[in-house]
């Protein structure tokens, strides 16, 4: 059996550097709060609940700890009340996520409407609609945009828009409604902000995609970026998405001989060390 992981598997720049100011404020035995799960993983979540990191979700909870704003952001709202509480904090949102706030708070001054590619209730896509002041509509696909779009067509020909996307929207998606937008609208701005980071990942576990029999996709069921991974990889090939190693003994893995693995940006890499390990000995036991 051959294993093979992907390239750019498991944390990304942005998510190491969230953890990094956590273990450097635990190690300086600074109590320590996060709003909201740091990243989306369990495992490291656990690890980090164990360690004395409290994850909360208002500001009661806060008591005398230091706050950490995860790597996807938070609200202009959370950030407002926090300052005005005197809450101490760390912003920890990644730069490529800030930049986003940026273009969109500066967008306000232009743009009557922003268009934003991504999940609702993702809390990235939260924190990008809070900075601007305009009408917000959020869209997941092409064919919600069009929906969008096409209803009030008048208006989207009038106004002037602007177009922003999650970091980990997929880039298939996105071009898709980018091509839409371009072939009808010349005053709706387009800003590509998918990180670099997360096409990279996407193209590299699709190319792993179309030489494998199988792809084990390691990451939380929570994680977006995870599940989009999967997504793009079962269009090639068989595709499991899983947590944990130990969900692999529901799987009759035997019968291939190809399997590529890939993992989400917040993964950490010992998750997908423990697959390789599960499946070496798997094939040891066999042979
Ligand atoms: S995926 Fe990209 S934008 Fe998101 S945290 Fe990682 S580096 Fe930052």
């Amino acid at each position: 059996m051959k294993v093979t992981v992907a390239k750019n598997s498991g944390f990304c720049f942005g998510v190491s550097r969230a953890l990094n100011i956590v273990e450097d404020l635990l190690k300086n035995n600074v109590k320590v709060c996060t709003f909201g799960e740091l990243i989306h993983n369990n495992q490291v979540i656990e690890d980090l609940r164990n360690r004395g990191v409290k994850v909360v979700h208002s500001f009661s909870d806060i008591k005398s700890s230091l706050v950490v704003i995860r790597s996807h952001g938070t609200t202009q709202e959370v950030i407002n009340q926090l300052k005005r509480k005197q809450i101490k904090y760390i912003d920890a949102t990644c730069p490529f996520v800030k930049r986003i706030h940026d273009i969109v708070k500066k967008g306000c001054e232009t743009y009557d409407i922003l268009l934003v590619a991504g999940k609702r209730t993702h809390p990235e896509v939260e924190g990008i609609c809070s900075y601007f002041s305009g009408k917000v509509y959020i869209f997941e696909d092409l064919a919600q945009l069009k929906d969008i779009i096409l209803c009030r067509e008048k208006i989207f020909k009038t106004v002037n828009s602007l177009m922003v996307s999650q970091t980990t929207f997929s880039v298939e998606k996105w071009e898709k409604c980018v091509k839409f937008i371009l072939e009808g609208f010349t005053n709706i701005k387009i800003c590509d902000t998918i990180c670099n980071i997360t096409s990279l990942r996407q193209s590299y576990a699709e190319k792993l995609a179309k030489t494998s029999d199988l792809i084990i996709v390691v990451g939380g069921y929570n994680s977006s970026n995870t599940v989009k991974l999967y997504e793009i990889c079962k269009n090639h090939v068989q595709t499991i998405h899983i947590e944990k190693y130990t969900e692999l003994k529901n799987y009759d893995l035997k019968k291939f001989n190809n399997i590529g693995i890939t993992a989400g940006a917040s993964t950490p890499m010992y998750e997908v060390e423990k697959v390789i390990n599960y499946l070496n000995c798997m094939e040891e036991a066999h042979t």
